[in-house]
């Protein structure tokens, strides 16, 4: 065990790292829609490494249950009450990697869709929110934390504390991390006294009523002992009206209890030298097999076989967070006046879909639209991609950015969230950075920035320089897991 978490046990009087159990909606590589997953999927192998057992509850959601079910193990079931509905809910339990997960199981409300959307996710979540409170006392597994994550897992600690008088659950130390505010689950009074049996002297501003609303995410950040994000700077901007969708004044009311920590990525699935999805491999040192990936990813995607022009990528959800209307309002722009190709594997509005969908037809052979979420493509875009455009409206802390530098391919970032604390842009005068980055929210600022990322591109020196800048830096988990366990020390 490291020394700094030797001291800070005996500053607490104990002899062992606290136990914790993650809940969340996804947790790759069992389920996954976005950077969530993968953290919740991660961070335990990390804190294992540290000492810390940490486990993983989560939905059986029928993905899982079509890859996973000879490897599960039924543990026990018990029937939920919600409001006038007596569900059934079975605890199934998987190890992977060497991480005990409990699935909870329900053909209902994991039976099709990770988010079934609308009011009726509220319902879905409500059963998993009190699905794990009455399970935690049954459980093989003793936690001291409950790390909660994001709006569909907000509601445990306000339960928990609320509703469980004399039970574990009350006394269990809550940490609720916010992967984007955007979300929060926002039902009417009636629903969630019907759903959850949320007391009327909880549907007040002082506790989870926003806008005349009842708000899963203030609930959660109103209940959990320590409250933190997934950057430093997203912690700082989550305080301002323009990132807090609403939520500012209770996130500076709880100011001391809030931090950022930023994601890691997982080393062992990106990796370059070694990623079985890619055609050839390279490393820092070594970038041949990066030509040939780029090669690979022009051919398999119908653009013209130039090994010399600037090839630009996008893996993204196409909205109007990761910033596709700047794109959109550029986009002719520069595809009519850069000698440039232009990458994207994405899926999202079907406004920005049917746009991307016809720029294809106007630059074909120069420009390629993958509609469509595919993992393995993914891979070959980092690898065969020059640069990696990410001018994000507002970014908790992005993945993808850091996937990119791993790959040798240059971020284009707006200085926003995790962006801006991962990103170092170029410096023209001393010829530091590891990508470009430009301030404002602004569709010319990012053309201008663009540009010129173009004219770096043709200076080889300046290049290399900034490759291997991006391929050193370290985005591995180790360090998050770190602070994580100086958290969970810190709420006992
Ligand atoms: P967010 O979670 O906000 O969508 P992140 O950058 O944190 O954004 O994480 C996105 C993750 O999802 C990355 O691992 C990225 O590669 C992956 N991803 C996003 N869209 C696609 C897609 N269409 N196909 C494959 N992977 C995708």
């Amino acid at each position: 065990m490291k020394k700094e978490f030797r001291d800070l046990l005996k500053e607490k009087g104990r002899d062992k790292l606290p136990a914790v159990l993650l809940a969340a909606a996804e947790c790759a590589p069992l389920s996954k829609t976005g950077g969530l997953a993968d953290v919740v999927g991660t961070l335990p192998k990390s804190l294992a490494a540290l000492g810390i057992d940490a486990r993983v509850i989560t939905p059986y959601h029928r993905v899982i249950k079509e890859k996973y079910a000879d490897q599960v193990e039924h543990m026990f079931y018990f029937y939920v009450q919600l409001g006038w509905r007596r569900e059934y809910a079975g605890i199934e339990k998987l190890v992977l990697d060497g991480v005990t997960i409990y699935l909870v199981d329900n053909e209902h409300y994991f039976g099709d869709r990770i988010y079934w959307g609308g009011e009726a996710e509220g319902e879905q979540y409500a059963f998993f929110t009190r699905a794990v409170l009455d399970a935690l006392p049954n459980l093989d597994f003793q936690p001291e934390v409950v790390h909660c994550n994001d709006w569909h897992t907000a509601m445990i600690p306000m339960l928990g504390r609320t509703q469980y008088p004399g039970g574990m659950q009350e006394n269990l130390r809550y940490l609720l991390t916010i992967h984007n505010i955007a979300f929060q689950g926002i039902y009417s009074f009636d629903y969630v006294k019907d759903l959850l049996g949320v007391e009327d002297k909880y549907l007040t501003s002082e506790f989870m009523e926003l806008n005349g609303c009842a708000n899963y995410m203030k609930g959660g950040l109103v209940f959990s002992h320590k409250i933190n994000t997934v950057s430093p700077s997203y912690a700082r901007e989550i305080m301002m009206p323009y990132y807090a969708e609403g939520l500012e004044g209770i996130l500076n009311a709880r100011h001391d209890d809030v931090s950022g920590i930023i994601n890691g990525i997982d080393k062992v699935t990106f990796n370059p030298r070694t990623d079985p999805l890619l055609p050839a491999h390279f490393d820092r040192g070594h970038r041949k097999g990066k030509a040939a990936c780029k090669a690979a990813l022009q051919e398999r995607m119908g653009l013209e076989q130039r090994p010399n022009v600037p090839l630009f990528a996008m893996v993204t959800r196409m909205t109007e967070q990761k910033g596709f209307d700047l794109v959109a309002c550029v986009l002719d722009d520069m595809m009519s006046r850069e000698d440039m190709q232009f990458m994207l594997l994405g899926t999202g509005d079907s406004r920005f879909e049917n746009f991307m969908r016809q720029a294809e037809e106007r630059y074909r052979g120069r420009l390629c639209a993958y509609i469509g979420y595919s993992e393995e493509l993914s891979h070959l875009v980092y690898a065969g991609s020059d640069f990696f455009l990410m001018p994000s409206r507002f970014e908790p802390c992005g993945l993808s950015q850091m996937i990119a530098m791993r790959y040798g391919s240059l971020p284009i970032v707006r200085e926003t969230g995790g962006l801006r604390d991962t990103v170092q842009p170029y410096n023209q005068y001393t010829g530091e950075g590891d990508g470009f980055s430009f301030a404002n929210f602004d569709a010319w600022e990012m053309r201008d920035t663009i540009h010129k990322a173009i004219e770096a591109y043709y200076k080889k020196d300046v290049m290399e320089g900034l490759i291997t800048s991006a391929m050193k830096a370290d985005f591995g988990f180790e360090l998050s897991a770190m602070e994580y366990a100086r958290l969970y020390l810190c709420m006992l």
